[in-house]
């Protein structure tokens, strides 16, 4: 009963002021900035929640590692010693550094993927999309339909649907489909895991068929965390050996460790083809640099090393999804509605049930990322309309189903202090929510609108 309440498994050594300004002058600020979250100057947020992308706190480990740098151009020891952690942990023979997680994409697409071709996956993220649409291939979404239900606690909402990818399969055709991408966890579905059996399931589905199987593995120790703690069977193995498995049923990944490698900058491709390994160098040498930096710095390689150790232990995934989890409970218990259940890496606010007199095309979620900001100076991000964009042909607004307000929560750097101002500039907002009005865009570019969008106030 009385159970020893959790505590992140380090202390601080380190700290870095944040600037507060009154709700006034926050008013001024997001005035200036035309309502686009994106356009404040970071030092006017207080609480800083767009992404967990880059935004980690290094380890002491990871500090000193960076001063093993080796800046060789060719064969550094840095970059060895991160190929032989990812061989150690991920089981990929070869691997090749890239600058980030969608040059990563950019590089592997560009070996595998050609016009006409069709990619199957659990809702790819937006860079994974756009590079596929880029090459004039298309991505089908085969999620479960519970990624979609907003009160579902289904604990794998990540998952594949079986029989939607085996409909695919069929209506394509193998020839069609170069590789499937399965993402974990899945980001666009808010953070939901992937159980194994899933994995294992369609791991299966791509061997009969053929088709290589590419882990899109941003999040794959939080992934891990939740098999670990919500699938049976697997309560006693450690998150290595969870990991060690998933990876097993890949053939291939593409990273982003600006997540779970817990460092600023950097990614990477694992596979365990010579041949598509040798395809992708050409590539690699055209758009990042030579095949063992890829666009990386020896120093960064050795940071990412050392961070992908300490994201595969427990105590820190354990610290980390409970301080989500903390956020959710907080914002839950106000009676403010939220995508259940909680995410790895993100709270995700029903906009739409918040501000039920705003209607989408005057965008309730990025109406409260405004409100949040000035009540708070806590910034987040819309998922919704704005972010949804036109149709490419008709211009014409696309409204998803959902209208959220993304609270993505960096690794390692804020207290639950900070999450309790974020619950609690919440609550404000709620207690007067019928008095908010819609936006309407002022600006916007012709695509990805939502990162330069001016606004004004109806
Ligand atoms: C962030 C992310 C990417 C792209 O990685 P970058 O490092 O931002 O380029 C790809 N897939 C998923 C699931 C991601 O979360």
């Amino acid at each position: 009963m009385n159970k020893q309440p959790y505590a992140e498994p380090w202390r601080i050594k380190m700290v870095e002021p944040l600037k507060t300004l009154s709700k006034e002058q926050r008013e001024i600020k997001i005035k200036e900035a035309e309502y686009n979250l994106f356009s404040l100057d970071a030092e006017d947020v207080y609480i800083d929640l767009i992404t967990d992308s880059g935004t980690n706190a290094m380890s002491d480990r990871q500090w000193s590692a960076l001063m093993l740098g080796d800046e060789s151009y060719a064969g550094s020891r840095s970059y060895l010693r991160m190929k032989q952690t990812i061989q150690e942990l991920l089981g990929f023979e070869y691997v090749m550094p890239t600058h980030q997680g969608r040059a990563a994409e950019n590089v592997l697409f560009s070996a595998m993927l050609k016009a006409k071709d069709i990619v199957p996956g659990n809702a790819h993220f937006d860079t994974t999309k756009g590079h596929i649409e880029f090459r004039h291939a298309t991505a089908v979404d085969c999620t479960v339909d519970e990624v979609n239900k907003m009160d579902s606690d289904h604990p794998f909402k990540g998952n594949v649907d079986i029989d939607k990818l085996k409909a695919c399969i069929a209506e394509h055709g193998v020839e069609k489909i170069p590789f499937m991408v399965l993402t974990v966890t899945c980001n666009t579905g808010g953070g939901q895991p992937v159980s194994m059996n899933n994995i294992q399931a369609v791991s299966e589905i791509c061997k009969q068929h053929d088709i290589p199987l590419i882990f899109d593995s941003a999040r794959f120790s939080e992934n891990a965390y939740f098999i670990k703690t919500r699938e049976d069977g697997y309560q006693d193995k450690s998150i290595k050996e969870i990991v060690k498995e998933m990876f097993s049923y890949a053939d291939g990944m593409t990273m982003s460790a600006k997540k779970d490698a817990i460092v600023n900058i950097g990614g990477f491709i694992g596979l365990r083809s010579e041949k598509i390994y040798r395809e992708c160098c050409t590539f690699s040498i055209m758009f990042e640099g030579y095949i063992t930096y890829g666009g990386m710095s020896g120093r960064d390689m050795e940071a990412v090393a050392a961070g992908l150790i300490e994201s595969t232990e427990y105590d820190y995934l354990h610290a980390r999804i409970s301080q989500v989890k903390y956020l959710g409970d907080e914002i839950s218990k106000l009676g403010i509605p939220i995508v259940k259940p909680a995410g790895g890496h993100a709270i995700y606010v029903d906009a739409k049930s918040f501000f039920p007199q705003i209607p989408q095309n005057q965008y309730p979620a990025q109406a409260l990322g405004v409100a949040l900001y000035i009540e708070a100076g806590v910034r987040g991000v819309e998922i919704g309309t704005v972010l949804a964009d036109r149709d490419p042909e008709t211009r014409q607004e696309r409204t998803p189903k959902m209208e959220l307000l993304r609270l993505a929560i960096p690794r390692r750097v804020y207290t639950n202090n900070h999450m309790d101002v974020v619950a609690w500039g919440l609550q404000q907002i709620w207690a007067k929510r019928e008095q908010y009005r819609g936006l309407k865009i002022k600006f916007e570019a012709p695509i990805m609108r939502h990162f330069t969008a001016t606004f004004e106030v109806l």
